[in-house]
């Protein structure tokens, strides 16, 4: 049996605040939560990151060398495509199994985790894509392509 110091449990630096605030890892301050840098693979110092919004788009600035702004505003279309994704595939789940709603908090969320692994699975060329497009646009993309709910599983092949 194991216990729970025997995994591996890579290190944390910063901390979540309540009211979606952080204690930032590189600034120190305390402001919006931006993300969670994860560590390197390989690198010796495997420390998660809790990162505030500013770091956060200081950081993906420089790696995708972009100014700040430009930053903010692929980060602000790469939610929006998110959610054009979740509102297709929650509609698709309540058509699927005859429902109006989801019936608890538990089963929305069980199924918001499986369009965010659904969501992960997705290429990361074909962001080049839904980081352009118009929602609606982005929801048409979307709806042609399969995802299947019984399973659980997605396919991701076209119709
Ligand atoms: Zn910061």
């Amino acid at each position: 049996m194991k216990d729970f110091n025997d995994f591996d449990i890579p290190e944390t630096k910063g901390e979540f605040l309540d009211g979606g605030k952080c204690e930032c890892a590189i600034c120190g301050k305390k402001k919006k939560l931006g993300g969670v840098i994860n560590p390197v693979p390989g690198m010796k110092e495997q420390i998660h990151k809790i990162i505030c919004i500013d770091c956060t788009l200081e950081e993906s600035a420089l790696r995708h060398g972009l100014t700040k702004k430009e930053a903010a505003k692929r980060r602000k279309q790469m939610f929006e495509a998110f959610y054009a994704f979740q509102e297709v595939m929650f509609e698709r789940y309540l058509k699927e199994n005859n429902k109006k709603e989801f019936k608890s908090i538990e089963e929305a969320n069980e199924v918001l985790d499986f369009v965010q692994s659904c969501w992960n699975k997705i290429p990361k060329k074909f962001h080049k894509i839904t980081d352009t497009l118009e929602k609606q646009e982005l929801k048409n993309i979307f709806k042609s392509l399969s995802f299947d709910f019984r399973t659980f599983k997605n396919t991701t092949t076209k119709r």
